[in-house]
């Protein structure tokens, strides 16, 4: 039987593992992942998807936890629009801390030298020309309304993730400068972010097709490409059972460890080719 959440919303999410659950929220190119960890009598999110998917997330919290589930804390693997967008909603409601990487919090604050220092492809090509026809006012503006200064705290990467024990942080820089995967070493539960994916978003068909790969994270809308490749190779080492991405469906299976460590080598292959040349 459904539950009130579920037809609320529509949305209920998927178990995948023991105690973690997995969503796709949003539309097009924002649709993206969030997941639903417990630990113990709590839980936490781990990514809020892009604008206005708070209703939607808090409803599939209600159908899993009950009608005031709260979670002890919200995790942003990163902060872009479509992982960060309903953050702000959705940890104001709650009234929970909400953490990142220390070194995403330059762009999380909102610090104009960052989006420079750290833009992407399509933050040079579209993003700052736009900002830069808007004028300094109206683009300053524009970052502060999306700041969320008030609102994030920097992870403590010794200590592991906030109300998480049993899972590890495993800093992935390159999509962003800050990238953070989670690692359950205990059964080898490794959520990505978008370190990588599992549909490949670099190709038209693949976009299209949306069938399960092991891929890298879309080039456009990542800062170091060489860093990806470094760490995505990290990734690989860790050997996972279960991969639950950004984008795309959960992959799982004892073949997905060799998928990884294949898509490492060819893209560290791919680099040192191009540094040869
Ligand atoms: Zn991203």
């Amino acid at each position: 039987m459904r539950n009130r959440g579920e037809e609320r919303t529509g949305a209920f999410p998927r178990q995948v593992a023991p105690g973690v659950h997995w969503l796709a929220v949003g539309r097009g190119l924002l649709r993206s992942n969030v997941h639903f960890v417990e630990s113990g009598e709590s839980w936490v999110l781990i990514d809020t998807g892009a604008a206005g998917s708070g209703p939607t997330i808090r409803g599939a919290a209600a159908a899993l936890f009950g009608p005031e589930a709260c979670p002890a804390a919200i995790l942003l693997t990163h902060d872009h629009p479509d992982h960060a967008g309903s953050v702000r909603e959705l940890a104001e409601t709650w009234h929970v801390p909400t953490w990142l990487h220390p070194d995403e919090l330059p762009l999380a604050v909102g610090a104009m030298a960052a989006f420079h220092d750290y833009a992407n492809p399509l933050d040079r090509w579209v993003i700052l020309p736009m900002m830069q026809l808007l004028g300094t006012k109206r683009a300053d503006a524009a970052i502060a309304k999306g700041s969320l200064k008030d609102l994030v705290r920097p992870l403590d990467l010794r200590a592991g993730p906030p109300s998480l024990p049993g899972w590890e942080i495993i800093p992935t820089p390159g999509h962003t400068p800050g990238h953070i995967a989670l690692f359950r070493r205990g059964d080898r539960v490794l959520i990505t972010g978008d370190a990588l994916l599992t549909m490949d978003v670099n190709s038209p068909a693949g976009f299209v097709a949306r069938e399960p790969r092991i891929s890298p994270p879309p080039r456009f809308t990542s800062w170091e490409w060489p860093l990806v490749t470094r760490s995505l190779g990290r990734l690989a080492r860790l050997q996972p059972t279960l991969i639950v991405s950004g984008h795309g469906v959960p992959m799982a299976g004892a073949g997905i460890a060799d998928e990884l460590a294949g898509l490492a080598e060819r893209m560290r292959g791919r680099r040192s080719g191009s540094t040869a040349r």
